[in-house]
């Protein structure tokens, strides 16, 4: 079928989710993203009811939010209601957080999380913390990697909160999530354990009960379903705290009128992500670290147990110059998380690197279109700077 959206649909207009060269999708790329532009465009074109209508339109929009839901839950490993639809990871981080801690509010005030969790965890823990609330970063060591003794020693009886990522974002190292689950049960800790799964989804198998987990956050922008989605696991029996009071929707956790067009676009994305991605994408990494390595005075940060990130650095060579010159050259890659642009990264800031080191972090991530071209770019460009400009001292 011809999408009506044909004429307009530029996916080299999606570079978030290509932190390589986004200017090359291969065709079979593209053809999902039309399959998920075309399930959104069903939603808002045929299927516009709304879902908490009785009349049959808003009934058979109930009725593909639901499915869409169950798609969502079965590549997720989990019951479908058990997952709340939010605008994104933003939403359910801050929403877990302040929500668990309300839960445990008789228990105490304690809050263990890590040092190198997103924006969207350690804002919120921030806010507590000006309430009253006692905060222990765990922190990492120089590989990134957070040890789960340390999460054991940390567990104090007043401990209501372990909010701990599974992938980390910059660096792409796999932090110790059933582990610290694990520490809670033997130690018969109240505490609830949330987990930011957002670069995690797809990209590492796992399910919210393997984990062990209470509460987890999705977003779909990750796997390229469209921005202004997200996903929260609350865990079956857990009585969490609505995030918003209103009409109902979303079991009376997240009212608000659904999304349905970004939930069939989700669903799909769900269905389009193929089982040899991971794969298919480390190898590629494996590939550039490869490259990366024989581009002068380069060192590798991260290598990432995640498929899809990996962590470099030119010493001496300021990264956002890094990123602007290679940018020129058709190539993305970014500085640190894209939500502090212009700032150190807290993350590589965590590892206690060599100041030099610290300033010309970049961080590398890959998609399913980034190809062996792509990564030559990037090799190639970087070497070329470092030709032509002169490091500092
Ligand atoms: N958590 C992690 C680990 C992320 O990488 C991001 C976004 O990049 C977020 C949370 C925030 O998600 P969103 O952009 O959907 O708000």
């Amino acid at each position: 079928m011809d999408s009506p959206l044909k004429h307009h649909f530029d996916p080299a207009e999606r570079p978030d989710c290509l932190d390589v060269s986004p200017e090359r999708l291969n065709p079979m790329t593209a053809a999902q993203l039309e399959r998920e532009l075309e399930a959104a465009l069903e939603a808002m074109t045929e299927g516009y009811g709304n879902p908490s209508s009785g009349y049959a339109l808003g009934q058979a929009a109930a009725a593909a939010l639901k499915e869409h839901r169950a798609a969502v839950a079965g590549r997720l490993g989990c019951a479908p209601e058990e997952l709340v639809f939010t605008s994104c990871g933003t939403e359910g981080d801050n929403w877990a957080v302040r929500a668990a801690a309300d839960y445990g509010r008789r228990k105490g005030r304690h809050i263990i999380t890590t040092a190198i969790e997103h924006a969207a965890v350690l804002e919120p823990v921030k806010a507590l913390a000006a309430q009253g609330y006692e905060v222990t970063y765990l922190k990492p060591d120089r590989s990134g990697h957070v040890s789960p003794d340390a999460l054991r020693a940390a567990l104090r009886p007043d401990t209501v909160l372990v909010s701990m990522m599974l992938v980390n974002n910059e660096l792409g190292t796999l932090l110790p999530v059933a582990e610290a689950a694990q520490a809670i049960r033997d130690a018969g800790s109240p505490a609830l354990l949330h987990c930011d799964a957002v670069q995690a989804f797809l990209k590492v198998p796992f399910t919210p009960a393997e984990l062990g987990v209470d509460l987890l956050t999705l977003s779909g922008h990750k796997i390229r379903a469209p921005k202004g989605i997200g996903v929260q696991y609350i865990r079956r029996g857990l009585n969490l705290k609505p995030l918003l009071t209103g009409g109902g929707q979303e079991g009376g956790l997240r009212p608000g009128t659904e999304p349905t067009a970004q939930a069939a676009a989700l669903a799909a994305a769900c269905a389009a992500w193929e089982g040899d991605y991971p794969a298919r994408i480390q190898e590629l990494k494996e590939y550039a670290l490869g490259s990366l390595s024989a581009v002068p005075g380069l060192e590798i940060v991260s290598r990432g147990d995640a498929p899809h990130i990996c962590a470099v650095s030119l010493p001496g060579y300021p990264s956002e110059m890094l990123v602007r010159e290679l940018s020129d050259r058709g190539v993305y890659v970014s500085s640190g998380s894209a939500c502090h642009r212009g700032k150190p990264s807290h993350v590589f800031a965590a590892l206690g690197l060599p100041k030099r080191t610290l300033m010309g972090v970049l961080r590398v991530s890959f998609s399913p279109e980034s190809t062996r071209a792509d990564v030559d770019a990037l090799a190639g460009g970087l070497t070329e700077i470092t030709k032509t400009r002169i490091a500092a001292r």
